[in-house]
C-alpha cells in the first residue's frame, strides 16, 4: 500500500511547524486536483508519484518549500496549472523550484550522445541556481527508478543509462551516498538483469559462511574499544552490487577475491575519538602499509570525512575499516541534504539559493577548521557550485560549453567560423534576441546567417571567447582595403548620427584637422582603420566634431543594473574593470575606451591609468562616476600577512563568508617558517562592505596586517 498524505503529515510533524505542513498539504491537494483522471502506467492515480517523491524528501528532512515543489513538480508540464497560478497560491520560491525541475525534465530527452553526459551533469548543476531543484529532481528520478518495471524494455534501458551516467554522478558530487548507491544498483539491475541476479545470488551464498567470521571480528573490535574506554558502534558493511561489478570489470578481479574482504564501519562521538579508535584497532590487528587515508584532515571535495584503514585479521583476511563521527556519517550518507537535516527547523527557508549554497560551503569550512586545511578542497567545492561556464544547446540538441558572459556571436564562432562570419542575428529559445545578450545555461541558440554578410568590428566589444576574437580580427585584417573603407564609413556615420551629425555634414577642414592630428596620410586611411576595428567609431566621431569629454557634459554613470552604461553610438559597449587596480563603488574612478575591451575602468589614481592618459593623443579618456545606488559584486584583492597557524585559511574564508563576501580564489606565498602572505581575491558590493570585512579580518589573532592591493 502506497504512503498517503496523512502518513506524510505524520512524518513532517517531527520537524516542521503547522504553517509549513499546511503549505505541503495544500500543494498535495492542488496536485491531486490538477492530475485528476491521469494515471501512471501501473494504473495508480498519478498523484501517487509526486506524493512518493515528497516522501523521499521528507525522509531527508527537506524543508516545506522543497516538499511543496515535489508535489507540484509535474503540473506545469502535464496539467492546466501554470507557473503564475503556483506563484499566487504558493509563492514565488516554490514556483521557481517547480519551474527549475520542469526545465531539467524537458532536457532528459535530448541526451542521446553518451559523451555529452559530463557536460549535462555540469549543466544541470549550473542551471539549478537553487540547489533544492537538483534535490527534488533526484528524488523524482529515484521514485521513477523504483517503479521502472511497468515500462517497456527500450524506455527502461534509456532511463537506466541516463541514471547511471548523469544522476548517479550528480548525487555523488553532492555527497548523497545512499541515493547514489540506490541509483547504481537499480540502474545496473535494469541494464544487466542477468549479471545483477548472478552477483546477488553469489553474495547470498557467501553470506552464510562469512557470518561467523564477521561476528568474530565485530566482537574482537568491540571488546578492544571497550577496553580502551571508547564508546562506539561497530557495523559490518556489505558492498553494493554495482560496486562489486565495477571492481570485477575495472580491476578484473574475481568475485571471490572481492568478497574476501571484510568491511566495517565504526561510529564514534568526536573527531578525537576517531584517531583514538584508529590507534586502538591498529594495536589489535596489523595495519596494511600504504592503505591509511585521513579524509578528516583533508575531506573529499563533496565534504566526505572519515578515516580509512586496511588491516590483516586472523589468518590474514583483509579487513577494511572506516572510522567517523555521527555528523560525518550524516554527511557521508546524505551529503548536501544533511544541511537541511539539521537546519530544517529554521523558519527562514526562503533565504536565497545562493546564500544556501554558500551556507553549505561555510558548513564545510567549519568542519575544515578543526582539521587543518587544504586549498584544493576549497577550490573544488567552489568549482562545483559556482561554475564559470554556461552550457547551451544547438538546435539539434548538442551541448556547447562556453565561458560565462559569452554571447550568440561566441556561440556562432564556436560552431563554425563560416557561421560566425555570416551571422546577422539569433534566436534564443526560438525567440529573436539581441546578439549582445549574454547566454544562460540551458538555452537553445540558433544563429541566423545571410549570404554575403560580414563580421562587424563592434562585435569585438561583446564577445568573451578568444576564438571569436581571433576569427573576427583575422577576417577584418584580410578585408580588401576598399571593403574596409566602406565598412568604416558606415560605422562612422552611425556614430555621427548620435551627435546629430552625419558624414555628409563633415567639412573638408574637419577631415583635414583629424588627419593631421592623428598622423594618418589621408581621411580614407582613418575610415579603413575604423573598418578594421583598430579605431573606435565613437571616438573618431567625437574627434571629428571636436567634442571634448569635458564639454560633452554628460559624463557616464556606471554600476546600475537597470541602466547599464550606455554611450551614444556604441550600442552597449562592454565595461571592463582594470585588473591592475580593481575599482569598487565608492572609489574615485576614470576610464578609457579601447578597440577590443570596450570601456576600461580604473582607479583615478591608478599608476597605469596615469600612464595611459599621458600617452593618449586621441582623447580616449572618459569621465566616469558610480551610480548613487551602484549594484553588483566587484572584485578586489586583499593581502593578508599572518603568523603561521593551522586552519588560518579556513578562518579567513569563514570571516569573509559570514559577511557575504564571496571568495574567488586564495593564493599563499610562504615567506619563512614563521609567517606567510595570503592573497584573497573576493567580490564585494562597495567600499563600506570591504571596510567591514577588513575590520573583521584584522581582529583575528594570527593576522598581522591586512591591506587592499592597488597597483
Ligand atoms: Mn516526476
Amino acid at each position: 500500500m502506497a504512503d498517503t498524505i496523512n502518513d506524510l503529515t505524520q512524518k513532517l510533524d517531527a520537524y516542521l511547524n503547522d504553517d509549513q505542513i499546511d503549505l505541503v498539504r495544500r500543494a498535495y491537494l492542488c496536485a491531486e486536483k490538477a492530475h485528476s483522471g491521469q494515471t501512471r502506467r501501473s494504473g495508480e492515480p498519478y498523484v501517487t508519484h509526486p506524493l512518493a517523491v515528497a516522501h523521499i524528501l521528507a525522509d531527508m528532512h527537506m524543508d516545506h518549500q522543497s516538499l511543496a515543489a515535489a508535489m507540484l513538480h509535474d503540473v506545469i508540464e502535464d496539467t492546466e496549472v501554470d507557473k503564475i497560478e503556483i506563484v499566487e497560491q504558493f509563492g514565488s520560491t516554490v514556483a521557481e523550484l517547480v519551474d527549475g525541475v520542469s526545465k531539467l525534465t524537458q532536457f532528459e530527452f535530448q541526451t542521446q550522445a553518451e559523451k555529452q553526459a559530463e557536460n549535462f551533469q555540469k549543466m544541470a548543476m549550473a542551471m539549478a541556481r537553487d540547489l533544492r531543484v537538483i534535490l527534488v529532481k533526484l528524488a523524482d528520478r529515484l521514485h521513477n527508478m523504483r517503479t521502472l518495471d511497468v515500462l517497456g524494455a527500450e524506455k527502461r534501458r534509456r532511463i537506466a543509462v541516463e541514471t547511471l551516467e548523469i544522476y548517479a554522478p550528480i548525487a555523488n558530487r553532492l555527497g548523497m551516498n545512499e541515493v547514489r548507491i540506490e541509483f547504481e544498483d537499480l540502474g545496473f539491475g535494469t541494464l544487466y538483469p542477468m549479471r545483477a541476479k548472478r552477483i546477488q545470488a553469489a553474495i547470498e551464498a557467501t553470506r552464510g559462511h562469512r557470518k561467523e567470521l564477521v561476528t568474530n571480528i565485530e566482537t574482537q573490535v568491540g571488546e578492544q574499544l571497550l577496553k580502551d574506554g571508547i564508546s562506539a558502534t561497530v557495523i559490518g558493511r556489505e558492498k553494493h552490487l554495482y560496486s562489486i561489478y565495477q571492481k570485477m570489470r575495472s580491476k578484473s578481479r574475481s568475485f571471490t577475491e572481492i568478497m574476501d574482504v571484510f568491511a566495517f564501519r565504526i561510529i564514534v562521538d568526536s573527531p578525537d575519538d576517531c584517531y583514538r579508535t584508529l590507534g586502538s584497532i591498529h594495536s589489535l590487528y596489523k595495519p596494511r602499509p600504504g592503505h591509511f587515508k585521513d579524509y578528516i584532515a583533508i575531506p573529499k571535495a563533496n565534504g566526505y570525512q572519515s578515516l580509512h584503514t586496511v588491516l590483516f585479521g586472523m589468518h590474514g583476511v583483509p579487513i577494511e575499516i572506516q572510522i567517523r563521527t555521527k555528523d560525518m556519517e550524516q554527511m557521508a550518507n546524505n551529503g548536501i541534504a544533511a544541511h537541511w537535516l539539521y537546519k530544517a527547523n529554521n523558519q527562514d527557508a526562503s533565504v536565497g539559493s545562493h546564500a544556501r549554497a554558500r551556507q553549505w560551503v561555510q558548513g564545510l569550512l567549519e568542519l575544515q577548521q578543526n582539521a587543518g586545511n587544504s586549498l584544493e578542497f576549497i577550490e573544488n567545492v567552489k568549482i562545483d557550485l559556482f561554475p564559470e561556464e554556461v552550457y547551451v544547446f544547438t538546435p539539434k540538441g548538442k551541448i556547447m560549453e562556453l565561458p560565462l558572459g559569452s554571447t550568440a556571436i561566441d556561440f556562432a564562432y564556436a560552431v563554425h567560423t563560416d557561421i560566425g562570419n555570416s551571422c546577422v542575428g539569433c534566436r534564443i529559445n526560438r525567440r529573436l534576441a539581441a546578439l549582445s545578450q549574454p547566454l544562460q545555461s540551458g538555452q537553445t541558440i540558433e544563429i541566423i546567417t545571410a549570404p554575403g554578410a560580414n563580421p562587424n568590428p563592434s562585435w569585438l566589444d561583446i564577445i568573451a571567447t578568444s576564438r571569436a576574437r581571433s576569427q573576427i580580427r583575422h577576417y577584418l585584417k584580410h578585408l580588401k582595403s576598399g571593403e574596409s573603407i566602406e565598412l568604416g564609413e558606415r560605422l562612422l556615420n552611425k556614430s555621427l548620427v548620435t551627435f546629430n551629425s552625419s558624414l555628409d555634414d563633415i567639412t573638408d577642414k574637419q577631415q583635414a584637422a583629424l588627419v593631421k592630428k592623428s598622423g594618418a596620410s589621408n581621411f580614407e586611411e582613418i575610415l579603413e582603420e575604423v573598418g578594421l576595428g583598430n579605431r573606435v567609431a565613437y571616438l573618431t566621431a567625437r574627434q571629428l566634431l571636436d567634442i571634448h569629454e569635458s564639454d560633452a557634459g554628460n559624463n557616464m554613470v556606471i554600476g546600475n543594473r537597470e541602466k547599464p552604461l550606455v554611450i551614444a553610438g556604441t550600442e552597449g559597449m562592454m565595461i571592463n574593470f582594470a585588473k591592475c587596480c580593481n575599482p569598487i563603488p565608492g572609489d574615485d574612478i576614470g576610464g578609457h575606451i579601447t578597440a577590443g575591451r570596450g570601456v576600461v575602468v580604473h582607479l583615478a589614481d591608478c599608476r597605469n591609468y596615469h600612464e595611459i592618459q599621458e600617452k593618449d593623443k586621441e582623447g580616449r579618456s572618459v569621465t566616469l562616476r558610480w551610480h548613487d545606488n551602484a549594484e553588483g559584486e566587484y572584485r578586489v584583492e586583499l593581502k593578508v600577512e599572518v603568523e603561521q597557524q593551522r586552519g588560518i585559511i579556513a578562518s579567513l574564508a569563514n570571516k569573509v563568508n559570514s559577511l557575504d563576501g564571496s571568495i574567488e580564489s586564495i593564493k599563499v606565498e610562504e615567506r619563512d617558517s614563521k609567517s606567510s602572505i595570503i592573497h584573497i581575491f573576493l567580490a564585494v558590493s562597495n567600499r563600506i562592505h570591504l571596510a567591514r570585512i577588513i575590520r573583521r579580518i584584522r581582529v583575528l589573532k594570527s593576522v598581522v596586517k591586512v591591506v587592499r592591493v592597488k597597483r
